[in-house]
């Protein structure tokens, strides 16, 4: 999911989940937090490698899992190609589509993500919790199937080319959200879904 924080506020952001502002961590974050496509680590790494001092695979790695202890990020188990997962910014909780012919991932307009949620009765999690003895923190769904508006290219040859052509974020800020919203939405709308 697209995140608009400012630049400068990502420094306090980490210190909100009690991490320390390195430029590795801001790069990446920034990289993320710009991508609706939902990218793998290597997508992520191949995307900034060579732009960024120190920046290996494995800080790579390193990183989107403490993104993802904090809460910053979510992983999104073995949906890019060879099942590498893939990552997303921020901790809203929203649905995701997954076209399994691409293996791409798109998330799910919220209207149709918050309808969902709202028929999973509250009391039968509440059951799930006492009963298993776990705590449900976050509810996690997909939608699996197939993006009919695709064009079917290969697994592999996911967008980390659309993390950098976007425009640069003081030219997107005021768009971002808008375009990130009609961006999923055009993922999500397909002919077999009422408007
Ligand atoms: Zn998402």
């Amino acid at each position: 999911m697209n995140h608009t924080a400012p630049i400068k506020k990502l420094g306090d952001l980490f210190a909100k989940h009690g991490l320390r502002c390195t430029r590795q961590r801001t790069a990446l974050y920034e990289a993320l937090s710009k991508s609706s496509a939902h990218p793998t680590a290597d997508e992520l790494f191949r995307s900034l490698s060579g732009k960024v001092p120190a920046m290996s695979l494995a800080t790579v790695y390193n990183t989107l899992e403490v993104f993802c202890e904090v809460g910053l990020a979510q992983k999104l188990p073995g949906a890019g190609a060879n099942g590498s997962a893939r990552y997303d910014a921020g901790d809203e909780p929203h649905l995701h589509l997954r076209c399994q012919k691409t293996g791409k991932i798109a998330d799910l307009p919220e209207p149709f993500g918050k309808q969902i949620l709202e028929v999973i009765p509250e009391n039968l999690i509440k059951q799930i919790e006492k009963q298993l003895g776990f705590k449900v923190n976050q509810i996690q769904i997909e939608l699996i199937g197939e993006d009919l508006n695709a064009e079917h290219e290969a697994v592999t040859t996911v967008t980390p080319a659309n993390t950098k052509t976007r425009k640069p974020k003081h030219e997107t800020d005021c768009n971002k959200q808008e375009e990130a919203y009609q961006k999923s939405l055009d993922a999500a709308l397909h002919p077999r879904m009422p408007k």
